[in-house]
């Protein structure tokens, strides 16, 4: 195990990054590895990669229910359900039961629910998470930009030219302006594709409005899974392999962050990370994981 004090930031363009507010501020946590009763999973560069699974991750977690603890799958990825993920998990071999299984989608509907009840959306979303909206209860009738009360912008890969000007004419005449995630770049086998964060700046430069975001580091997601696990802050942890959202979520919540090196932060990420967003642990891979938390 490599034990860092301190660490990196990452990969978000340049260009972009100045749009948004500051994603670190440090709280430290409590508490070693071993004890945790929560463990948080992001998926993709974690527990396995595009296609593949990593074999590691499948019998740590495993191991981890055994043991009596807590097993989260969190995903910023909205472009795809909860649904969609369940049966992906289950045929890499993770077992999951559906309430393991969060995305930056599903907090965004229970923000909206608990919080806006009633208010009509326009949603830049696939249809996998329209799907979910409209199963909340969530109003998507409207068909004009002057009848949108809230704008919500996912990772949306059906995106076209007259949808995204359709929110931007929205926000343009009021509409609040909300996001699932604020990832730029999402990896995938042929190379990244723009995410969530990206079609924002696009949003943002038509409109010179900023969204609120929700999903990984933010605090709707940290209350979410708070509600779902009854667990505290200082029992949970989060596994990730990107910094300005996995390690991000604990640096700034006070829950344990552990980078895992099998994903898109490399070695000169972590030479040059600034103290206040350095993860509490760096492990080469979740077999370092396993042999930390169930020690002899
Ligand atoms: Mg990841």
């Amino acid at each position: 195990m490599l034990l860092c004090n301190n660490i990196v930031r990452t990969d978000a363009p340049a260009g972009y990054r100045p749009l948004y507010p500051k994603l670190f501020t440090e709280v430290k946590p409590s508490g070693s590895l071993s004890s945790k009763k929560v463990f948080i999973f992001d998926m993709d560069g974690t527990i396995y990669l595009g296609s593949a699974v990593f074999e590691k991750a499948v019998r740590f977690i495993k191991r981890l229910r055994s043991d009596g603890r807590k097993v989260v799958f969190f995903t910023n990825n909205s472009s795809h359900s909860g649904e969609f993920y369940l049966k992906k998990l289950d045929l890499m071999g993770f077992s999951p039961d559906r309430d393991e299984i969060m995305t930056s989608g599903d907090v965004t509907i229970d923000f909206l629910k608990k919080n806006r009840e009633g208010r009509r959306v326009y949603l830049l979303g696939n249809s996998e998470l329209r799907s979910d909206f409209e199963k909340a209860g969530i109003d998507l009738s409207c068909t004009d930009p002057s009848e949108a009360d809230i704008v919500v912008s996912a990772f949306d890969t059906e995106l076209d030219y007259g949808r995204l000007t359709f929110a931007c004419r929205a926000i343009d005449l009021g509409a609040e302006f909300l996001s699932t995630h604020p990832d730029f770049r999402c990896p995938t086998e042929d190379g990244f594709i723009p995410d969530s964060g990206a079609i924002c700046a696009a949003i943002t430069a038509a409109t010179g409005a900023r969204p609120v975001f929700f999903g990984k580091p933010y605090e709707q997601t940290v209350l979410f899974i708070g509600e779902r696990t009854g667990a505290e802050r200082g029992d949970i942890c989060i596994f990730g392999d990107r910094l300005y959202t996995d390690i991000a979520f604990g640096k700034k919540h006070g829950i344990t962050s552990v980078l895992v090196m099998t994903g898109e932060t490399t070695e000169d990420d972590l030479k040059n990370v600034g103290d206040a967003q350095k993860p509490d642990i760096v492990f080469e891979d979740m077999g370092r994981a396993e042999e930390d938390v169930f020690v002899d």
